[in-house]
């Protein structure tokens, strides 16, 4: 059984303090203990969930990691560095990056390499525009980032995959749950390809995009639908938590 994976992406958002708030807020609220709960904040709040591990029981990540593990690279973080502050996940791919710092699959699969061989989690983010999915080429575009961002990697149940489209990021607009089934069945039957069918009925695959209180429970009732990355709706300590809760 795949246990449910919660995962809240902060984006740019929240100083320090603010994240110091929210980790409290939240220890409040009572969480479905079925669930696998992590907040992805900004690099600058990460020291502050780390001094929270004593008490806190939310797991965190970087929403971002360079592929090589020291050297002269002015602004880049190391894995290495990812894990002295604690993180277990790190995000690898998001639309974001892609669309806007231009990452291509192939800085995406060394990332991803480095950061399985290091010992973090990756959530490798995958997904079509609207442009690709109107024109009908959403599944080559999703299986295409798929292949790449796996080539040479060992297989690795731990990982974490997130099916994003991104016409549905931030936008409000959401998959229909039976979408996003259809497209991370897809997924996994492209991991039984290249690994196994036993590993692929291991790796957890999440959908995000414009995921809320409302629409969690639907989403979350599909077979192949292990959780979900939430981006604005994890802002709000208890929106978040009604997400949890779903
Ligand atoms: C995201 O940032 O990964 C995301 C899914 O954002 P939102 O939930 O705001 O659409």
């Amino acid at each position: 059984m795949r246990q449910p994976l919660i995962a809240g992406n902060w984006k740019m958002y929240k100083t320090s303090q603010e994240a110091c708030d929210y980790i409290k807020a939240l220890h409040e609220i009572s969480w479905n203990e079925g669930v696998d709960v992590a907040i992805i904040p900004p690099f600058t709040c990460l020291s502050v969930f780390n001094n929270a591990r004593d008490w806190s029981r939310l797991a965190y990540g970087a929403q971002n990691m360079f592929w090589a593990k020291e050297g002269a690279f002015t602004g880049e973080i190391s894995p290495l560095m990812l894990l002295d502050l604690g993180c277990k996940y790190v995000l690898i791919g998001h639309s974001e990056r892609r669309q806007i710092i231009k990452e291509s699959d192939s800085m995406i699969n060394n990332k991803l390499k480095l950061a399985l061989e290091t010992g973090l989690i990756p959530i490798l983010c995958v997904g079509e525009t609207l442009e690709e999915r109107e024109s009908g080429n959403a599944q080559e575009v999703v299986g295409r980032q798929i292949r790449l961002g796996l080539q040479g990697v060992t297989p690795h149940p731990e990982m974490v995959i997130a099916y994003e489209p991104v016409w549905a990021i931030g936008t409000g607009v959401t998959a229909t749950a039976s979408d996003a089934q259809q497209m991370i069945r897809f997924i996994r039957d492209i991991i039984k390809e290249e690994w196994s069918l036993e590993k692929s009925e291991q790796v957890r695959i999440l959908y995000g995009g414009s995921v809320k209180p409302a629409n969690i429970g639907e989403i979350m009732s599909q077979d192949d639908i292990d959780g979900a990355l939430v981006g604005g709706a994890s802002l709000d300590p208890e929106v978040f938590a009604a997400i949890i809760n779903f």
